[in-house]
Formats: C-alpha cells, structure tokens, sequence
C-alpha cells in the first residue's frame, strides 16, 4: 500500500502522536471544558464521540449532529485538530461539513463489510486520514479489508487503531489486547501507523498508564485515550476516562526507547532465541510423533480420539507448573488448548488410515 504519512501542520511528528478527548460529547460546556484543559496540556489533536454505538438501547447514543458544531467551536478557540467516528454515510458527509479533521470508523463498524463499504463510499474524493479499528472479533483479515475498502476509496493517510477484542468470559481487561495481531498486521502493512487505544483495551482507568507503555515498547506511532474533566460522572465508559491532569501525567511518564539502535546489540539475544525456537520446535514434533503412537493404540482398541478426563488433568497439571515458573495462566491454557487440537487433528488423521 502506497500510504502517506499522517501529519498535521503545526504537529511535532515524534512518537507517541496523541490523541484524546471524552468517550463523548456530552454538552457544549463538557466539550469547550475538556479541549481547553487538553490543550493546556500539549494535546494536539481531540477526540469527541458524536455518534455512539451502545451494546444495548437505552444507553446514551451520542448527541449527534448538534455536537458538531461544538467541535467547530473546538477548533476555533482551541486550535486543537478534532476527531471523531463515523459508521454511516450520513455521518461522513456531516462531519466534512463541518471540519472535522480526522475520522475514525469503529470496532463494531469494521466487523461489517457493507459498514465499511459504505463509509468508504461516502469518503471518495476526500484527503482527511481515516483511522481503522479493529474489529471486535480477533479477525486479523476483517481488520486489513477494512483498510483496503479504505484505500481503495483513494484515502491514503491511514492508520489503525488497536483497541483490543471482546470475549465471553470476562477477563481483566475489558477487551483482550491479543497483541500478535496488531504486530502481525504491521507485518502484512509495514508503513501503516499503529495507534493504541488503551482506554478501551482496559475499561478501567488505571490500566492506562501500562497498556500505553506496552504499545510505545512495541513500537506503536500513537495513543489514543478517553479524558473526561469529570470523568466519574461521564455519560459513556466513565470507568475508563482520565481526567487531563492524569492524562499529563500518563504521557510524561512514558518511557520512549530509541528504535534505531536496538538491533546489533540484540543479535546475540536473537540467535538465542532462534536456537531455542527450534528446540521447541523438535520437542513439538516429538511429542506429535507420541501422540500419533497412542492414536495408534486408540485405534486398535476401539477407544474415541478425544479422552477428556485427560485433558483436563493436562491443562490443570501444566497451568499450575506454568504459573509457578513465571508465565501466566493464560498464557499456558492458549499454547496447550492450540497443541492439544493439532494433537487431536493427528490423531484423527490416523483413525481415518
Ligand atoms: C470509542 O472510541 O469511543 C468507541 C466507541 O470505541 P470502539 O469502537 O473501540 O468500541
Ligand atoms: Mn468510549
């Protein structure tokens, strides 16, 4: 992809690119509040909701157009860029009326292609970067149509937005960050700027401050954050705002490493890795041979592939050893849950000779 850079005039072009601002606006009072107290800050570029998409009715569902006009009034006392979301055609062509300088589609959006299709649609002709969330589902291939629907609509300052995936049980975050997937997607669109969103990633507000160290470690070119001046009282994710006081201090204490020169001092450590990779790899494929031994005997005496009893015993036994060597329980139940299905593939490979 022939991307360009995003960049605002008058914007320091240096990691982390900032973007924050409330979940939504509210009031034309809440907005003038926060963007003044953010620009006091350094914030540069503010985000404000004007259409929300709520899991259920009920829920406060954005100010909608009339708020637009707010983010007018943002730009013009304040300076600051504004961003928002949009998911419609009706909320493209509104939002370029009135200024807005930057667009984001959102994670429930980038799950529907006619969604994104239809966004895109509307952005034909336009020069405003777009920013793509992931969907909410952990489908890496949804998440880069979606960019290309984006592109192929002739957009060319495109970014994407980490904000992490949902899942059925709770964990403790509210959306699991998965980051393999943001890195592998910089891996497939190496130019594409990543922006972290770790408001929504955490749900809560003290998980901020690491999620957004983690992104700047892994080499991500933005954040983007909820603040809120009165965030307990905020109309939408009032868990996860900050106020811009807290969010000042989020960003200061951040510790930015230099990309450039980490690689010849890491060679040593790679080739470390590299040789132990493969180890894991043999001992892998050792452990395939065995398990393919006992789909052998299962045949041959009429049992079923998958002895669940078993499983459980594996899965709890190993969790366990796992934790008390340093690695998450989480973690451990990922790797053995993906072993144990190539396992039980093999195993059916066999009863089916
Ligand atoms: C948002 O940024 O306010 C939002 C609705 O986020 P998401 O699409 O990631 O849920
Ligand atoms: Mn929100």
């Amino acid at each position: 992809m022939e991307l360009q850079p995003i960049t605002f005039d008058g914007v320091e072009n240096k990691r982390p690119m900032v973007i924050a601002g409330p979940c939504s606006a509210e009031t034309e009072e809440q907005v003038m509040e926060a963007a003044h107290a953010l620009a006091a800050k350094g914030v540069k570029i503010f985000r404000a909701g004007i259409w929300k998409p709520r899991t259920k009715p009920g829920g406060f569902e954005g100010i909608g157009s009339e708020g637009l006009a707010w983010l007018q009034r943002v730009k013009k006392e304040t300076g600051l860029y504004v961003a928002t979301e949009v998911a419609t055609e009706r909320h493209v062509y509104e939002a370029l009326k009135f200024g807005v300088d930057l667009l984001w589609i959102g994670a429930r959006t980038t799950a529907n292609p006619f969604a994104v299709q239809e966004v895109a649609d509307a952005l034909k002709g336009c020069k405003i970067p777009v920013l793509v969330k992931n969907p909410v589902n952990p489908d890496l291939e949804l998440w880069i149509g979606a960019i290309e629907r984006v592109y192929n609509a002739g957009i060319r300052q495109i970014g994407a937005i980490h904000r992490g995936f949902s899942s059925f049980d709770k964990k403790i975050y509210r959306n699991q960050p998965q980051w393999h997937i943001p890195i592998e997607l910089k891996r497939r669109i190496p130019n594409l700027p990543i922006f972290c969103d770790p408001s929504h990633i955490g749900g809560k507000r003290e998980f901020i401050a690491p999620l957004s160290q983690q992104a700047m470690d892994l080499n991500f070119e933005g954040l983007i954050i909820e603040s809120h001046c009165n965030p307990d009282c905020a109309w939408s994710d009032a868990s996860q705002q900050v106020t811009p006081d807290a969010l000042e201090q989020i960003l200061n204490n951040l510790v930015i490493r230099d990309t450039a020169q980490t690689t010849e001092d890491l060679s040593d450590l790679r080739r470390q890795i590299d040789n132990l990779d493969n180890d894991l790899l043999e001992l892998l494929a050792k452990r395939m041979r065995i398990s393919k031994e006992i789909g052998q005997f299962k045949k041959e005496h009429g049992m079923t592939v998958l002895q669940s009893g078993r499983y459980d015993e594996i899965i709890s036994k190993r969790v366990a050893q796992a934790v008390s060597m340093g690695m998450s329980s989480e973690f451990m139940q990922v790797v053995l849950e993906a072993i144990h299905e190539e396992s039980v593939r093999q195993q059916i490979e066999i009863m089916n000779k």
